[in-house]
């Protein structure tokens, strides 16, 4: 190596010295740009909110209240007015991120029908249905068709979870027994 190439790197070696303790020094500052400039390090600011989730909930309310009419605000706001529309959203977006059969083509309204069948209660225990449980688990290539979907109760569903084949005592499972 010449001595301008060593000068020049030792130069650069410096300047990243620089700017590593710069960043040690101020990691408020390194947060704060990082979720401003979010295409630079998307993996670090998913990380940086799952490590932080009251400063990020802190982030939304406030930003919230100051702009009532911003896309959070007013997701919010349709959520509340739609749940029934809000939840089958959500299951979608379940059930495309597992690639299921029928992602994309069931509705709320064929949802809200399937609940209709069962009277609006969970199809394992009979109280009053919370959530609409995959029969057969999208974890284990269950569709996201009519068919595979009943109301349920979140006890059931959480004591369900991912089991598959689903136990053939069901009431009394779903009971605790
Ligand atoms: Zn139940």
């Amino acid at each position: 190596m010449t001595t301008a190439t060593q000068t020049a790197t030792d130069k650069a070696e410096y300047i990243r010295e620089y700017h590593r303790n710069w960043r040690k020094a101020n990691p408020e500052k390194v947060a704060a740009y990082r979720l401003c400039y979010k295409d630079s390090s998307s993996a670090y600011i998913r990380k940086w909110k799952a490590d932080n989730p009251e400063r990020v909930r802190e982030h939304s309310r406030k930003h919230a209240e100051l702009h009532p009419e911003s896309r959070p605000a007013r997701q919010k706001k349709w959520m509340q007015a739609n749940p029934e529309k809000s939840r089958a959203r959500c299951q979608a977006r379940k059930a495309r991120k597992a690639n299921a059969d029928g992602k994309h083509y069931t509705t709320a309204e064929n949802i809200i029908a399937r609940w209709a069948v069962y009277d609006n209660k969970c199809w394992m225990c009979g109280a009053k249905a919370l959530c609409t449980d995959h029969v057969k688990p999208l974890s284990k290539g269950g569709a996201h068709y009519p068919a595979n979907l009943r109301p349920s109760c979140t006890s059931c569903n959480c004591k369900k979870a991912s089991k598959w084949p689903f136990p053939t005592t069901i009431k009394a499972w779903a009971v605790g027994q």
